[in-house]
């Protein structure tokens, strides 16, 4: 299989969210910006960490992760109703420094709950990350896009506008 691009961390957590947004996400169809989610994300990513200095870290211009603090990589997030997304995101982190001999833990810290939650690259692990890496180059290399999921998550999805276009366009009629 032709594998033209790469895939990263968020691609991980977009594939368990929905196929359909990776497959949108990795086209360009860059609606992601102006999702509120991602611009409280970014907010949070610039104030967090205050006393590490490794963060925003740049892996061989792959992969970035938010932080490495002695033996774990970290990654800050609002809250834990993703909690599967941000699992596998981490996972992805902890393969692939595993892969350039690099061995971490992972710590994933909720500021609106305030708990953090460890996140350990088991050999289970390992298989559960390699299927979804290869899921996701089999979605992405597909000439259209996933139908649409409906599910309650849409509504905060930063595609909701372009996924219910026709729904609603049919509701104006
Ligand atoms: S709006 Fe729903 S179906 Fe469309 S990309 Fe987002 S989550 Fe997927």
């Amino acid at each position: 299989m032709l594998q033209t691009q790469s895939v990263g961390g968020v691609d991980m957590a977009y594939f368990l969210l929905c196929k359909r947004k990776l497959w949108l996400y990795k086209k360009g169809i860059g609606m992601e910006e102006e999702s509120d989610r991602v611009l409280q994300g970014a907010v949070l990513h610039d104030s967090a960490y205050p006393r590490l200095e490794k963060r925003e870290i740049l892996i061989d211009d792959a992969f970035k992760i938010d932080a490495l603090d002695g033996e774990y990589v970290r990654e800050v997030k609002l809250s834990s109703k993703m909690i599967e997304s941000d699992r596998l995101q981490m996972l992805f982190y902890l393969y692939q420094l595993s892969l350039r001999g690099i061995n971490k833990k992972g710590l994933i810290s909720y500021t609106n709950e305030k708990r953090t939650v460890e996140i350990l690259l088991t050999e289970k692990g390992k298989q559960e990350i390699k299927k979804a890496i290869a899921e996701v180059y089999q979605i992405i290399d597909t000439p259209s896009p996933p139908a649409v999921i409906k599910v309650p998550y849409c509504k905060s999805c930063a595609y909701f506008g372009f996924c219910y276009a026709r729904e609603a366009d049919e509701d104006d009629t």
